[in-house]
């Protein structure tokens, strides 16, 4: 993608969800054409509500789990997959087959339309980690048969894919691993730690801990995921990844509990419920590899900034 408008469309797939339609904003904002794809199976069609009004966009209902057959495709983001352990723990097998033959539909399109293909890893395949920070370079440490090795396996063999159908067949593909990010367009019911306790906190509800709260989270800002996304697809044909996308602001959840709190005027309590099995005791990511790769990138939107656009949106939704 170089700045180029043309008749060829982008595709983004799981486009109705949270980061997805942030990313369809951005694309119809620089003058793209999308075609945004999902199932609704944890999006919704109310986050791109504002963008059907746009010729230059079109949706289609569609499980990336079928083979498609678009074509002036000029690139592939693929976003469909439930993220938060709720849902992907829902139908573990469903998450499973998303991510990975969701996944293999999606290069087998790259390939039939020659495009490049950004598949959307996460901090997830580095499972309950034994470096800090995390380098794209270490292995991971991930329980292969445990509750949420459906999405963390699942999505290790999406970029296992990915690498291969570059060797094997040449398709340019661009590999993110993608830390905590929250923001406007989370779902009141999607389960996350950020979107739970702000809708704990506005709604006078007790703030859940799970377990003692000492485990620790790098929380991004949407907005500085899609900026690093649209920098990664105007990498170099040879750059695959993958590369880390977080901030790397390292905070403890029990920190979180009380930022909400202070920044809601709250008078929420905070309880404690069980961690559940599994739960990674800390996860930071280490962004050399993107600030040398994506020109510099940086998150630029701090946690207090950030968290006060998420309450003002989810006010405006819970209230
Ligand atoms: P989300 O649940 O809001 O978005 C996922 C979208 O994929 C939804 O719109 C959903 O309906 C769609 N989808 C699910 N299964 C599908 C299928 N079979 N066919 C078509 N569409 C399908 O979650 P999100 O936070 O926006 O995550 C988007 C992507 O980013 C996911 O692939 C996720 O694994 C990855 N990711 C997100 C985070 C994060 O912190 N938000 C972190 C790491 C990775
Ligand atoms: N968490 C929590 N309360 C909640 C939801 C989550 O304490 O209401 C914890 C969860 O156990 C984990 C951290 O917050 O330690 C981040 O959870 P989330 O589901 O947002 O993301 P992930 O575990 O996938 O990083």
């Amino acid at each position: 993608m170089n700045g180029h408008v043309d008749d060829t469309r982008v595709l983004v797939a799981g486009g109705a969800g949270f980061i997805g339609s942030h990313l369809c904003d951005r694309l119809i904002n620089e003058g793209h054409r999308v075609l945004c794809i999902d199932n609704l199976y944890t999006g919704r069609m109310d986050n791109v509500q504002h963008l059907l009004e746009s010729p230059r966009f079109t949706y289609a209902i569609h499980d990336v789990t079928a083979p498609m057959s678009y074509d002036d495709i000029s690139l592939i983001f693929n976003l469909a997959c439930p993220a938060s352990p709720i849902h992907y723990q829902k139908d573990a097998i469903y998450t499973t087959r998303t991510a990975v033959v969701g996944t293999l539909n999606l290069l087998e399109l790259a390939k039939a339309n020659h495009c490049p293909i950004l598949q959307a890893s996460t901090s997830e395949v580095y499972g309950d980690p034994l470096v800090h920070p995390q380098t794209e370079g270490y292995y991971g440490n991930v329980n292969p048969v445990g509750i949420r090795s459906c999405y963390d396996e699942g999505k290790r063999c999406a970029e296992s894919l990915c690498l291969d159908y570059h060797r094997q067949y040449g398709v340019n593909v661009k590999v993110i691993r993608i830390f905590n990010t929250y923001g406007p367009r989370m779902a009141r019911n999607d389960g996350r730690v950020v979107s739970n306790f702000i809708t704990q906190a506005v709604s006078g509800k007790d703030i859940t801990i799970y377990g003692d709260g000492t485990q620790t989270r790098s929380f991004q800002y949407v907005d500085d995921l899609i900026e690093a996304m649209m920098r990664v697809v105007k990498t170099d044909n040879n750059f695959t990844g993958p590369v880390n996308l977080g901030n790397p602001n390292e905070i403890t959840i029990k920190t979180l509990a009380e930022m909400v709190i202070t920044l809601t005027h709250s008078h929420s309590q905070i309880i404690s419920r069980p961690l559940p099995e599994n739960d990674p005791r800390r996860r930071c990511p280490d962004i050399s590899l993107a600030a040398q790769q994506l020109c510099g990138w940086k998150p630029n939107v701090n946690i207090a900034e950030g968290l006060s656009k998420t309450i003002e949106y989810f006010r405006k939704k819970c209230l």
